[in-house]
């Protein structure tokens, strides 16, 4: 398989995205991720968050010529051969980032394409979520979007995209934005279940279920399947199996979520 630079020892995987003060999600969460998934973890920051398990107190975006400049010194020395984004708050941030991926060849790339976070706080303004669906999907080898996300990205109603059927034409739907797989998320949608939907550009459907599991405790989940995905990737797995191994991954770090602050708590990110 293609690799960006050099052969590496172990597999590496670079994350590009907001610091999590909390620990939860964000970059907190990728680089525990990698390192549980045992591959070696890089990161650019996107931005920085004054953030805890009651929510998101500050945003503060990093300039885009800073992570140019972090993704060039990555990339031009350390390599990878996977990355995933997270939150990318501008659209110059977005243009940075494609520009990189492009220009060093990183073609295993998840987009998880954040906008806001779970206690409601936007992370990513409109026109960045903008450049997102324009110019970064269409060099993703997996997207990642939850319900929301996808409405979003689609110009949907959320109460377009609410059974099976809904969600797998709307994850089909968002493969004509250029990525060669979506991964639609069932984590927001109602049942007893939890089915996440893998289409690809094979044609084919994959399923992929776990139980929903009575916690608020579930800080960090999306940021953590991504990563798991891409570190999945790095190590030349197919879009499939890092679904499998990320969908497991995520279940275990919230059946053993630590509750710790007052409000929604953590994932534990352990393989
Ligand atoms: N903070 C950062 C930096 C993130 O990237 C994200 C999500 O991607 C969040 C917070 C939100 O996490 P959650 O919605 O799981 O609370």
């Amino acid at each position: 398989p293609h690799r960006q630079g050099r052969p590496s020892p172990v597999p590496r995987v670079l994350a590009i995205a907001g610091s999590d003060s909390g620990g939860g999600a964000g970059l907190q969460a990728d680089l525990k991720t990698f390192q549980e998934l045992e591959t070696y973890g890089t990161c650019v920051v996107t931005a920085l968050t004054a953030q805890n398990s009651l929510g998101v107190q500050r945003v503060s975006a990093v300039p885009a010529t800073l992570v140019a400049d972090q993704l060039e010194s990555v990339l031009a020395d350390i390599g990878t051969d996977a990355a995933k984004t997270g939150m990318l708050p501008t659209a110059d941030i977005v243009a940075a980032v494609a520009s990189a991926i492009r220009r060093h060849g990183v073609d295993r790339l998840v987009v998880d394409p954040v906008r806001t976070a779970t206690a409601g706080t936007a992370l990513v303004n409109d026109e960045a979520f903008g450049a997102l669906r324009d110019i970064l999907l269409p060099l993703a080898a997996l997207v990642t979007p939850n319900v929301p996300e996808a409405c979003a990205l689609l110009g949907v109603r959320e109460d377009e995209v609410r059974t099976l059927d809904e969600r797998e034409s709307a994850a089909r739907a968002l493969l004509g934005l250029g990525p060669r797989a979506v991964l639609l998320k069932g984590g927001h949608a109602a049942g007893d279940e939890c089915v996440d939907v893998l289409v690809g550009a094979d044609g084919g459907t994959r399923f992929f279920a776990a139980p929903r599991l009575p916690t608020r405790h579930t800080h960090g989940t999306g940021c953590t399947l991504a990563a798991a995905a891409a570190a999945c990737l790095a190590r030349g797995h197919s879009a499939a199996e890092a679904c499998g191994t990320a969908k497991a991954f995520v279940a275990a770090a919230i059946a053993r979520a630590v509750p710790l602050g007052r409000g929604a708590g953590p994932l534990w990110h352990a393989a």
